[in-house]
């Protein structure tokens, strides 16, 4: 089959690869219809994720139609049209049972973490969904079912594999409420649908922070809110601290790990987190009002180990973080985009064949063509 695989950093090719077989009863095998890629998939090919193998197949937010199902396998039959949630999760452990399955203690035979589809060795080593096939284990817990007599097109589903309900949890955990003043750092796919909710949740000022031009646009014209370029100012987090006098009740930083830097810059940039460096964690640190919360969304790893915690000491600042336990949240969010109440595909800006991921990946990671979110057709 075609997959997308790791070849090296800002290196993908689409490959021929042995297609899955079903390995254990509960597995299903998925085909896969859609298959999106994201933000995340970027620190992949940066580098920033260890343990990546030559030839790991990568992608987590895929969809389909089930080909083939283990024997134990009961909660989907084949034909069925799944979404499969980023998440492996096994459905029994005391993280999956208590709403946090991107944890599962059962899925990572190489670590302590959860695991996730095509993700790196260290995050369980599960070739991804960037291909016309998918293994999908545990399949009797995490599959979410699309029912039969479900009309809508593959665009609007897809991205309930992760970032529409990655975007949910992060306003959510981060508890946005009624007249709260949020700020969004970061204007990509998952930026821009935390923007979305932010406002469902009843926040009265939403202000979006990016320095992409059409991506500031995007976020201005379809989400409505007011956004700022950090680029031009010195310190946009004080000044949006002037501007909502004493800051963001809630900091939302919808960026993570900055692919544009070199390992040895990162480690600079790390080290100057104290110091005031303008990467989006410390913008969001000096945005939030005293006793206010900051979530992070965006992915971070081992190389921001130093943070600024004396500061945020001093100011009751509560943070919140972590990989989004999408799996609970995707029936209601499924029924809200049936009646119509939630429409994510104003972020489309691309729809290209598997075999175009190489470019695909380009324009998406240098923000190139008006590149705001790329869906892959196998
Ligand atoms: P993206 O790369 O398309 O978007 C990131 C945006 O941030 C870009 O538009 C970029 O210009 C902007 N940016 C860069 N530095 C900035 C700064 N200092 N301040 C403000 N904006 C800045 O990626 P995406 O698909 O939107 O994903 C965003 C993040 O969410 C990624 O880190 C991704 O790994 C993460 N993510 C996390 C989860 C989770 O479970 N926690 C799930 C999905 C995605
Ligand atoms: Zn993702
Ligand atoms: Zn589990």
């Amino acid at each position: 089959m075609k997959a997308v695989t790791f070849q090296g950093i800002k290196d993908v090719q689409v490959k021929q690869m042995p297609a899955p077989s079903i390995l254990k009863p509960d597995d299903i095998i998925v085909k896969i219809t859609s298959t999106a890629i994201c933000g995340s998939d970027l620190h992949l090919i940066h580098g920033m994720i260890p343990n990546m193998p030559h030839d790991f197949i990568i992608g987590h937010e895929p969809m389909g139609i089930v080909e083939e199902v283990g024997p134990n396998v009961t909660k989907v039959k084949k034909c069925d049209r799944v979404i499969i949630p980023f998440t492996i999760a096994c459905g029994r452990c005391w993280y999956c049972q208590n709403h946090l399955e991107s944890q599962c203690d059962a899925s990572n035979p190489n670590g302590e973490t959860g695991a996730y589809f095509g993700y790196s060795e260290t995050f369980g080593g599960y070739p991804g969904g960037q291909a016309e096939y998918l293994r999908v284990p545990f399949a009797n817990f995490a599959p979410f079912v699309i029912p039969e007599d479900c009309e809508l097109e593959d665009e609007k589903l897809l991205f309930l594999s992760d970032i529409i309900p990655t975007a949910f949890w992060g306003v959510d955990e981060a508890g946005v409420k009624d007249g709260d003043t949020v700020v969004v750092l970061g204007c990509g796919p998952v930026g821009l649908l935390t923007q979305k909710f932010a406002w469902m949740k009843g926040a009265k000022r939403v202000i979006a922070v990016d320095y992409i031009d059409y991506r500031l646009e995007h976020a201005r014209k379809t989400n409505r809110v007011e956004t700022l370029d950090f680029t031009q100012y010195e310190n946009v987090g004080e000044y949006i601290k002037e501007i909502t006098g004493g800051g963001a009740d809630v900091v939302i930083d919808c960026v993570g790990l900055d692919g544009k830097m070199t390992p040895l810059e990162m480690l600079g940039s790390a080290l100057k987190l104290q110091g005031g460096a303008m990467g989006a964690i410390v913008i969001a640190s000096q945005a939030v009002r005293k006793g206010g919360t900051i979530q992070l969304v965006g992915v971070y790893g081992s190389r921001y180990n130093q943070f600024p915690l004396g500061d945020l000491f001093a100011r009751n600042i509560t943070v919140k973080m972590g990989q989004a336990p999408v799996i609970h949240y995707i029936p209601t969010l499924y029924e809200w985009i049936v009646e119509g109440k939630f429409d994510p595909t104003d972020i489309i800006s691309h729809r290209l064949p598997l075999d175009e991921a190489k470019h695909a990946y380009e324009i998406f990671d240098e923000k190139k063509d008006g590149c705001i979110k790329v869906v892959l057709k196998p």
